[in-house]
C-alpha cells in the first residue's frame, strides 16, 4: 500500500506538506516532508505533488501519475545535470503515519479527497 495522488483534483494548498512535516518532525518543517508539491516556474498555475517512498518516486503532475524506481531517478538526474531531484531523494520515505491513530494524515487533511491509498 502507498499514497497515491490524483493530479486533476489536487488544487496545490500544500496542506500534505504541511501536515506531513509536522508528523515527521514535530514542527512544520517543510524539508522534513516526504510529500512535496512542485511547482514549474516556466509555466503559470502548473504545479504537482511528488512523495518519497522507500523504492520509488511517486510524481503526480497533471498529465497523470508515475511511479519512477529511485535509481532510476537518480540516473536521470546525474545524466541530465539535473540536481533538482536529488533533495527529495535525500528525504525520509514516507511510513504511511503507521503510528498515529489517524493516518494517513496526508489523505485526512487534503480538501479535496486528492490524495488517498493504493
Ligand atoms: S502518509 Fe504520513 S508520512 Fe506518508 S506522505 Fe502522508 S503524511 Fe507523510
Ligand atoms: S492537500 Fe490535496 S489539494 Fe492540497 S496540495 Fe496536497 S494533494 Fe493537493
Amino acid at each position: 500500500m502507498g499514497i497515491r495522488i490524483d493530479p486533476i483534483k489536487c488544487t496545490g494548498c500544500m496542506a500534505c506538506e504541511l501536515v506531513c512535516s509536522y508528523h515527521r518532525d514535530d514542527a512544520f518543517a517543510f524539508l522534513s516532508a516526504c510529500i512535496v508539491v512542485y511547482r514549474a516556474k516556466e509555466k503559470k498555475d502548473y504545479f504537482g505533488v511528488i512523495v518519497k517512498e522507500e523504492e520509488s518516486l511517486v510524481i503526480a503532475r497533471p498529465e497523470g501519475l508515475e511511479i519512477k524506481g529511485i535509481g532510476a531517478v537518480d540516473e536521470e538526474a546525474e545524466g541530465e545535470g539535473d540536481s533538482s531531484a536529488k533533495p527529495m531523494l535525500l528525504r525520509e520515505a514516507c511510513d504511511l503515519c503507521e503510528d498515529v491513530e489517524d493516518g494517513p494524515l496526508c489523505v485526512s487533511v487534503c480538501p479535496h479527497g486528492a490524495v488517498y491509498t493504493e
